[in-house]
């Protein structure tokens, strides 16, 4: 493969964990863990501190109409679209150091080196702290376009509806329409993240290149049965609606399992009718989730799932009904992204390994505007949205790499290999 210039180049290890810890200090609880929610005082004091540095890098900040912290540097050639890359430094409350900071401290650090080397990219840049990730991707959505009018009165665990708090970071919440970006104006958008499983940690793996977001659907499964006295009625003579949830509950973790490709599939809720000790139950409500990085992929799960409760139906005498009520669509990486993502890894002496991600990111709304790439770093234990949140140093630093070696390849070669 073609070098290219300042290949070379690597973050500053002791400048990066430095921020890491310092960063820490904004919001930060007894428990070594921090609260740091979105549109908080800890939020706003953090996104400042973090302006501060990128201003100091050269670059051009400011807060967009969607309350997201925005970097700008303009490149060699103005008429291309910027690279764009960042993620989020809100937690959930009682969170830990990790989530969203890593990859927002890698992003920071990657902009530092490349000012620092005085290197001058052919793309604009653009650093992006995206507002209020953990209560719904706020920023990223309203970028793409996916933000929803009611969702300005949604109250946020800071007290503050998203509306208000939008404009405590300096939002318009009456002009969101006026925040998005239109399809094709990012280059290409890249983001560090950790884990928050444990597949990395037991395997050995330095750099996970993330498949994609993997979509989500859930049902209401109605299982209807009959109502009977539960000491009168003989067992060849009942329609029991618990029996025929517990075998589909079953049947599902087995559809799931058995299946060729990395799907999962979850009963996570179930209200029995009446619910008494006497009765024999006439109806279940239960809920039916599916993940999986194609939607296709979820609907054959569906219909298998769908087919088999047929066979429990006759058997135990009962109805099943399927309601749909949420849908999230998958969001695919770009492979191309991917591939660079891989081949910085392995040229850093790294282990690298594909994977779907079964949590949300930012990443997945941009999805819809740009070409997108991500990569995972290990989290220990795989504890994440918690004070024992932790990554090994070395593992951000790595990952901090990859993303520097990554960025600059991007920036060289484009997409198309141009
Ligand atoms: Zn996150």
């Amino acid at each position: 493969m073609r070098r290219f210039p300042h290949q070379e180049l690597r973050v500053d290890a002791d400048r990066l964990i430095e921020r890491m810890r310092a960063l820490e200090a904004f919001g930060r609880n007894d428990a070594g863990g921090i609260d740091r929610v979105a549109f908080s005082d800890a939020n706003i004091e953090a996104l400042d501190w973090v302006a501060g540095h990128l201003g100091a890098a050269g670059f051009q900040v400011g807060i967009d109409l969607a309350g997201n912290l925005i970097a700008r540097k303009a490149g060699r050639d103005a008429s291309l679209p910027p690279l764009m890359f960042g993620s989020h430094i809100d937690s959930v409350p009682g969170g830990g150091n990790f989530d969203g900071q890593v990859g927002s401290m890698a992003a920071l650090e990657v902009a530092t080196r490349l000012a620092e080397a005085g290197h001058r990219t052919r793309h604009p840049l653009e650093v992006a702290i995206f507002s209020n990730e953990e209560g719904g991707k706020t920023g990223s959505r309203i970028l793409a376009g996916e933000f929803l009018p009611f969702e300005v009165d949604v109250q946020t665990a800071s007290g503050y509806t998203i509306g208000d708090g939008l404009r405590r970071l300096g939002g318009d919440p009456d002009r969101l329409v006026d925040a998005r970006r239109e399809p094709g104006s990012i280059a290409a958008f890249l983001e560090l993240h950790i884990e928050q499983g444990a597949v990395m940690e037991t395997d050995g793996i330095d750099i996970g290149l993330v498949e994609g977001i993997v979509g989500i659907m859930r049902w209401n499964v109605a299982v209807d049965g009959m109502t009977n006295h539960a000491g009168t009625t003989p067992m060849d003579r009942r329609q029991d609606a618990m029996v025929g949830a517990a075998r589909f509950i079953d049947m599902v973790h087995r559809t799931a399992r058995g299946m060729p490709g990395r799907q999962v599939a979850t009963v996570g809720r179930l209200a029995a009718e009446p619910g008494v000790p006497n009765v024999i139950p006439g109806r279940v409500v239960l809920s039916l989730e599916i993940r999986d990085l194609s939607m296709d992929g979820i609907e054959r799960v569906f219909e298998a799932v769908r087919a088999r409760s047929d066979r429990i139906a006759r058997d135990a005498g009962v109805t099943f009904a399927f309601q749909r009520f949420y849908t999230s669509r998958a969001a695919p990486t770009d492979p191309r992204i991917r591939d660079l993502f891989e081949a910085s890894a392995r040229e850093l002496g790294l282990v690298s390994r594909r994977m779907p991600s079964g949590a949300g990111h930012d990443a997945q709304s941009i999805a819809l505007l740009a070409p997108v790439g991500m990569i995972f770093v290990p989290s220990i234990g795989g504890i994440s949205h918690s004070p024992e949140e932790r990554t090994e140093d070395s593992d951000i630093v790595n990952g901090a790499n990859v993303l520097l070696r990554t960025l600059l390849a991007l920036d060289e070669r484009g997409l198309t290999g141009d």
